[in-house]
């Protein structure tokens, strides 16, 4: 190796001390991997309209997903490095040109097209009459039928994006504006035109970058209605306490009869205001950590047999028997201690209250085995009134009571339920209900078993 590179020194390679420095010696320098200062401010001040627009659709990203400075001035700085530094071409390429002549220009458009091929939301560049140049994949999805050659009106007929891509010019370089499309399905988005004038003297391009909102929307519409629902299930209690107590100041002052009567009702709406805003809590803790994998180890068949102890005054004031029933003591899940108490006292606790006088709830753990991995199944089931089939898909909703059910005379949140399903998803786990009128409702959770310890067992 030292042999070889001393060798290298005493006999110079042919032609590095008779060439002049020129384009043929700059291809050399490319070719052996090596760019001058000389030539990269070259190659930075020919491919600047390249960074131009790199700019412009970081600008554009970055007002959208509301980018760090310090990562949009990192980008933009590296896309500058790159255009200086990354040689045009593999070393054949380049070596070619350099014998037969100067290198062709790269077409801008072709250097566009594949710009907006890489960014992952629909794009189209158009020229400034609005003949399409190209698009991306994810634009020909969202618009079938988009073809370089046809007029932009082609891909959408929305007012407010074609008035946009009018005005569209050196005057006005950037304007976002909403639209909805009806076919095939109904969509909200988000359309921003930028005019590019990426090389000076050339023909201007226009960006058409479009954002679908539905998923937001549905989201915001989702989280409207359910501070709605949640004002709405407060105000009540709210209302009727205040309007107690305004009796027991005014016309109802010296009424001992009155205030014996209006005191435990009272109390009743107090409790329900109180209960409504733990389970809107617990709804709130779940949804926080629903990404997160719990990883207590927890011996499943212990902990619901505790639920049900706690629940038994309960149980006894309704005259309702609660029998658990399982072999599997010691057998462990991997799960949220207190999360999985909340699911066992939730669904005990309606199996209780839903259910008449003298009614049973039996809870039964099973091993079942599911595609190879075992499985820990939970039931709870009790004989009361049961629920008609059709409510079954709704009853894990917000605030969902069963129309002319007890619920609202027991003190139902409408949220026992949510926080299940929520739990459940949070464990990987399964959530099954199924019910028949007049017969009883079954709820089943099933997880999955946690063996590594009982191997260990
Ligand atoms: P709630 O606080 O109203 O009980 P849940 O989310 O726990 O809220 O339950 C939703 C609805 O499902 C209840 O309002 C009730 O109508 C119905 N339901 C739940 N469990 C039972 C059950 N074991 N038997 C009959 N109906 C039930």
């Amino acid at each position: 190796m030292l042999n070889n590179y001393n060798k290298g020194l005493d006999s110079p390679a042919p032609n590095t001390s008779i060439r002049p420095a020129g384009p043929t010696q700059r291809i050399e320098e490319m070719e052996a991997g090596t760019v001058t200062a000389r030539s990269a401010v070259a190659q930075l001040a020919e491919r600047r309209w390249l960074v131009l627009l790199f700019a412009v659709i970081l600008f554009i990203l970055s007002n959208v997903y509301r980018l760090p400075w310090d990562a949009e001035a990192a980008a933009l700085l590296t896309a500058a490095a790159g255009a200086a530094l990354i040689p045009r071409a593999g070393m054949k390429q380049v070596s070619r040109p350099a014998i037969a002549g100067p290198m062709p220009p790269v077409e801008p458009l072709h250097i566009a097209a594949s710009i907006i091929d890489a960014l992952p939301e629909p794009a189209i560049l158009f020229s400034r009459d609005g003949t399409i140049l190209s698009s991306n994949g994810k634009a020909r999805d969202l618009f079938g039928g988009l073809r370089p050659g046809l007029h932009i009106s082609s891909a959408t007929r929305s007012p407010q994006v074609l008035d946009a891509v009018m005005d569209c010019g050196p005057e006005k370089a950037q304007r976002t504006v909403t639209f909805s499309e009806r076919v095939p399905v109904e969509r909200y988005m988000a359309a921003t035109v930028s005019h590019l004038e990426a090389v000076p003297e050339r023909e201007p391009f226009t960006l058409l970058f479009l954002r679908d909102l539905t998923e937001q929307r549905r989201l915001d519409q989702l989280r409207s209605d359910f501070i709605a629902n949640a004002s709405h299930e407060i105000k009540t209690p709210l209302a009727s306490l205040l309007g107690f107590i305004e009796t027991l100041q005014g016309a109802a002052r010296h009424d001992e009869a009155a205030r014996d009567r209006f005191l435990p009702i009272m109390a009743k709406q107090g409790e329900r205001m109180a209960r409504l805003i733990d389970n809107l809590m617990s709804l709130s803790r779940v949804e926080m950590r629903a990404h997160l994998k719990p990883r207590d180890v927890v011996e499943i068949s212990e902990l619901v047999r505790h639920t049900c102890d706690a629940l038994e005054p309960m149980a006894s004031e309704a005259n309702v028997d609660v029998q658990v029933h399982s072999e599997l003591d010691g057998v462990q899940v991997l799960g949220d201690r207190d999360e999985l108490t909340q699911v066992f006292i939730n669904l005990v606790h309606n199996a209780i209250k839903y259910g008449r006088p003298g009614s049973h709830v039996a809870v039964k753990l099973e091993r079942q085995q599911s595609g190879g991995s075992s499985m820990i199944a939970i039931s709870i089931e009790d004989d009361g009134p049961g629920i008609d089939s059709q409510h079954l898909p709704r009853l894990t909703e917000r605030f969902y009571r069963v129309p002319g059910s007890a619920a609202m005379e027991k003190g139902g949140t409408g949220l026992g339920l949510a926080i299940v399903k929520h739990v459940v998803n949070r464990h990987r786990g399964e959530l099954r209900i199924s019910s028949k009128v007049g017969s009883g409702t079954k709820f089943t959770v099933i997880l999955a078993e946690h063996l590594s310890a009982q191997v260990a067992r």
